[in-house]
């Protein structure tokens, strides 16, 4: 296959987008939150487990912590069980913990909109900043690399490898800065409904004209 340069690989990439969203005309986050506190916890919750798992968690959870105040004072014992289900359960009930008291310490107790603030926090790597940031505020600092991201954009061929931090260096020049959530969405959805790590349904994927289905096995009949 001849080399792509990186206008066309540009250009390919503004395709994928603009078909996604016909595709998936009303993608979102699928983590249910009403504010920026509620997603930034439910993000957390969310390393390891499922989308659905943890909204059925956060519903009873947020019933009873209403703030980063709540969170903070509440005992460690009450929270671990809380959120048992989502698995790693000690650290992330420790981690929300530590963050929301952090919250409550230095920023009145509100959830802080730049990524520098965010990464400080217990538990916030830069990709649990970014849903925070993306979806609460409508800020594009970066782009969402979880494993549906990783494996789309190396499939599709628009970046290599498995470090996030070096695949959302290799994304973001290919995205327009205010599509970067949007894009991180488009593929996760999409890597949900269609592009599974065992099984991708190629045959029937509205990009696979724009795919270079890379470590794909293609089944030819
Ligand atoms: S063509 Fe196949 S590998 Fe490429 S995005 Fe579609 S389902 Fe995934």
């Amino acid at each position: 296959m001849p080399r792509e340069s990186t206008a066309d690989k540009i250009e390919r990439t503004q395709k994928i987008l603009s078909a996604l969203k016909r595709v998936y005309p009303d993608v979102h986050c699928e983590l249910n939150h009403a504010s920026p506190l509620q997603l930034l916890v439910a993000t957390i919750l969310s390393a390891q487990c499922t989308d659905k798992r943890v909204n059925l968690v956060a519903a009873e959870l947020f019933k009873k912590y209403r703030s980063a105040k709540d969170f903070a004072e509440a005992p460690l014992s009450d929270i671990e069980a809380a959120v048992k289900s989502t698995g790693f359960f000690r650290n992330k009930a420790k981690n929300i913990k530590a963050c929301c008291a952090a919250l409550v310490e230095k920023f009145g107790g509100e959830v802080p909109r730049t990524m520098d603030e965010l990464h400080a926090l217990a538990g916030v790597g830069r990709k649990t900043a970014n849903v925070v940031l993306g979806n609460a505020f409508g800020i594009n600092v970066g782009v969402v690399v979880d494993t549906h991201v990783t494996r789309l954009s190396n499939r599709l061929g628009l970046a290599k490898g498995t470090d996030a931090v070096k695949l959302e260096q290799a994304l973001m020049p290919l995205v327009p800065q205010k599509d970067w959530a949007l894009f991180s969405h488009q593929l996760i959805w999409h890597g949900r409904r269609r592009c599974d790590a065992r099984k991708p349904d190629c045959a029937h994927c509205e990009i696979q004209k724009l795919c270079q289905q890379i470590g794909v096995k293609i089944n030819r009949r």
